[in-house]
């Protein structure tokens, strides 16, 4: 289906008057940076860095298929690579902690893109963990990753590990920025907010009821306090266990 770029400007307006806009365009690109365009024409991208940060991962290492289309996409396993915007929002929502030298953690790394995006914010210096608990998963990821930036697993710049996301990963703790790929349906697991520095930022999407969801946007401050803020309504895959995801049951 095409959709104009007429059409999709006015899909972004409709979605600016709701109070909480549903995160959702219908842009349709031939290349990276086309649909970096859009993103920008539509406000999505917002600021230099992070557009320079997604100009320069060409989301075809990382998507089986429609790689410049602005949608959500299966990436097997149950998974899915999430849509363009929703990563750009990510990081804007982030960009004030991916500064250089920065450590990062994302839970539910799923395809290894966004993991990428924020190594290209934090630069040589910093050091981003991508956790996935379907390990085969991971190893695609490591694939895609070393098709595109394979000197960035070489110098530890990126690490993918397997495991369960919801207790983050102590062993590079803590982390001044903390992105969750996948919606927590009971809370905020609290060893991720542990893992935060003070002055860090969470983005995290949380279930409100069965088919809706809040992408929540926690800072710690100065002094380890936490502040919480409901953002836009979203529709991630759930944060939960391998075997549920897997759908593997032992009844
Ligand atoms: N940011 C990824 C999103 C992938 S979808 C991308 O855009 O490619 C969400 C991912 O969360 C899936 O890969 C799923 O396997 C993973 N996931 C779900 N629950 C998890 C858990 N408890 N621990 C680690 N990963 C989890």
């Amino acid at each position: 289906m095409f959709v104009s770029r007429r059409l999709s400007l006015v899909l972004s307006q409709a979605n600016k008057r709701q109070k909480f806009p549903r995160m959702f365009f219908m842009t349709q690109s031939a290349s990276n940076d086309e649909l970096i365009d859009a993103l920008k024409r539509q406000k999505v991208v917002k600021h230099e860095d992070v557009e320079r940060a997604m100009r320069s991962v060409d989301r075809g290492f990382y998507c089986p298929s429609n790689a410049y289309f602005d949608a959500p996409e299966s990436i097997g396993y149950g998974a899915t690579i999430s849509a363009p915007h929703m990563h750009a929002y990510a990081l804007e929502l982030l960009r004030d902690q991916l500064k250089p030298g920065a450590k990062v953690l994302d839970v539910g790394s799923g395809s290894g893109y966004l993991t990428m995006c924020f190594a290209k914010m934090v630069g040589p210096n910093g050091k981003v963990v991508g956790i996935d608990h379907i390990p085969a998963l991971v190893n695609s990821s490591i694939e895609n990753v070393r098709r595109d930036c394979p000197e960035y697993l070489e110098n530890g710049l990126i690490k993918l590990v397997a495991g369960d996301g919801r207790k983050g990963f102590l062993e590079e703790a803590p982390y001044d920025a903390i992105h969750v790929g996948a919606a927590a349906e009971e809370g905020v697991p609290p060893e991720l907010i542990n893992q935060l520095v003070n002055r860090g930022r969470m983005v995290i999407p949380v279930a409100r009821t069965r088919n809706r969801q809040d992408l929540q946007v926690i800072d710690k401050n100065e002094e380890g306090k936490i502040d919480k803020q409901k953002g836009v309504g979203v529709q991630f895959v759930p944060l939960c266990d391998k075997d549920s995801q897997l759908g593997i049951r032992y009844d």
